[in-house]
């Protein structure tokens, strides 16, 4: 590359003039679409229009051909794109002209995506009819009929909303999961995480609870916990499903308070990490589907603020709705009377749709990955209270290795500012980190890692007492006013 000899000048103002879009950088980006690549473009292309011949009642609807045909042929073509795309680029970190897509940096693409999203969530919940939710008895239609023989192979009944939300669930994590495998293939950690997420939405979240419906057992999800599951532990689910099912009830119902426990106490050992990126659904989701939005997270000490006063404020909620509906359960409906069952669907719409469902996933593309972990869940709220205070994890930071490149802050999709504790050496002892580790693996100089320490007590100025850690810092705990200059 020649170098002009303006640039040489005292004068020159590279800002002023702009940068410029850079350089595409070899990668497989960048090549010309290989045969292989053209040929899994194509399966998606057929995959699609497919699916919507058939959504539109056309041939080999409802038909396991016309499954292989459109969802199968989507999710392989896809996941094969994926495969094909990033085994011909070099191992390593890959971002280049990410704030030049328009998808991926709230760009027109970006918005189109996100209102598609959302307008998925907002039919699944409120307008199913329109997906061909099954009425009266009669079959299901239009895209829920797609996955009806798999409904009925796997459950013995037809299919309905959920069963295609699970299964388009299930089937995102799989096919991003593959993208992430290959995208981060020279970290193991992100690796095995992410096989670990992608085994237990398969077998966990969707398998086993679709034997029990065909078991007609009371639905679980045996990677769910209360109070993310908030029914779990509520009196509706407790007394009528799980106790009115026998021995196979009380296991369940077992199982349900024994995740209770353990969590807090996996978490000691091992931070939240261990659920929010290796286990948790809504976790598995945004490692993969929403990986390519992460950099989109606010990292503004204001967006800190609303997330510490927002993620307590829903656990707090959880734990008042739990409380009461068992104190008017065992006052026989004398506390709420009639209102028990709103307050039940008040708490479902607001924070169970509207916030882990429509905002949450819905808003990937514009908010970032992480938005309902951060600001919404009230699980995330109390693992997050386990691991800052009581904790042996910790991110622990080579400062002297630090270059202050900014990348581990840029790409956390939880909006910590990773570089201002890598520059001074210390450890990253935060309540939301949820131990993805991507901080790490975008590091070029290995300054992150993460562990798990023989004890919780040296991780921060005075954690050999994290009771009076804790006091203190609810005692200081932030206003919520913005500073001017934000
Ligand atoms: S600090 Fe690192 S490990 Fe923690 S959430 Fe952010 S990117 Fe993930
Ligand atoms: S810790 Fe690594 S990624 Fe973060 S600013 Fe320093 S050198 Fe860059």
């Amino acid at each position: 590359m020649s170098l002009s000899a303006d640039t040489l000048s005292y004068e020159f103002d590279e800002e002023e003039i702009g940068f410029g879009k850079p350089q595409v950088a070899q990668t497989a980006h960048a090549q010309p679409l290989s045969g292989g690549l053209k040929f899994s473009l194509a399966m998606v292309a057929v995959g699609l229009l497919s699916l919507i011949v058939q959504t539109a009642g056309g041939l080999l609807a409802g038909s396991w051909l016309g499954l292989a045909l459109s969802l199968g042929l989507l999710a392989v073509g896809a996941a094969l794109a994926f495969w094909l795309q990033h085994r011909g680029s070099v191992a390593g970190i890959k971002h280049d002209g990410i704030y030049f897509s328009g998808l991926l940096a709230r760009g027109g693409a970006a918005w189109i995506a996100g209102i598609g999203m959302t307008a998925l969530y907002v039919l699944l919940y409120w307008f199913p009819q329109v997906l061909g939710q099954p009425v009266d008895g009669a079959g299901p239609t239009g895209l829920i009929r797609v996955v009806d023989p798999l409904a009925r192979v796997m459950t013995g009944y037809p299919a309905e909303k959920w069963f295609l939300y699970g299964v388009l669930y299930t089937g995102a994590i799989l096919v991003f999961g593959v993208r992430m495998m290959m995208k981060y293939r020279h970290d193991r950690y992100q690796q095995i995480r992410t096989a670990s997420v992608a085994f237990f939405q398969l077998i966990f979240a969707w398998f086993l609870p679709n034997l029990l419906v065909r078991f007609r057992q009371p639905y679980m999800e045996f990677n769910g916990v209360w109070p993310l599951k908030q029914d779990y532990l509520w009196p509706e689910k407790v007394a009528g499903q799980f106790l009115g099912a026998g021995p196979f009830g009380l296991f369940l119902l077992g199982f349900a308070i024994a995740m209770v426990i353990a969590t807090p106490i996996l978490t000691y050992f091992f931070g939240k990490r261990w659920y929010c990126s290796w286990v948790c659904g809504c976790g598995g989701l945004a490692e993969t589907l929403g990986d390519p939005f992460r950099q989109l997270s606010s990292k503004s000490t204001s967006a800190w603020k609303i997330e510490r006063w927002l993620v307590h404020s829903v656990l707090i909620a959880v734990l008042a709705v739990t409380a009461s509906l068992w104190i008017d359960y065992k006052m026989t409906g004398n506390l709420y009377g009639s209102w028990a069952g709103p307050l039940r669907q008040w708490y479902g719409f607001f924070i169970g749709a509207v916030f882990s469902g429509v905002v949450g996933v819905g808003f990937y593309p514009l908010l970032g990955s992480r938005v309902w972990c951060r600001f919404g869940c009230p699980q995330a709220a109390i693992l997050g209270l386990v691991q800052r205070f009581f904790s042996r994890f910790r991110i622990t930071t080579n400062g002297g290795q630090c270059m202050s490149c900014g990348n581990c802050s840029t790409y956390c999709e939880m909006g910590i500012d990773v570089r201002a504790y890598a520059e001074k050496g210390e450890n990253i002892v935060r309540a939301s980190c949820v131990g993805c580790g991507v901080c790490a693996a975008v590091c070029p100089r290995g300054v992150l890692k993460l562990e798990n320490g023989a004890t919780h007590a040296d991780r921060y100025h005075g954690a050999e007492r994290p009771i009076s850690a804790l006091f203190d810092a609810l005692e200081h705990s932030p206003k919520l006013t913005m500073p001017r200059n934000e």
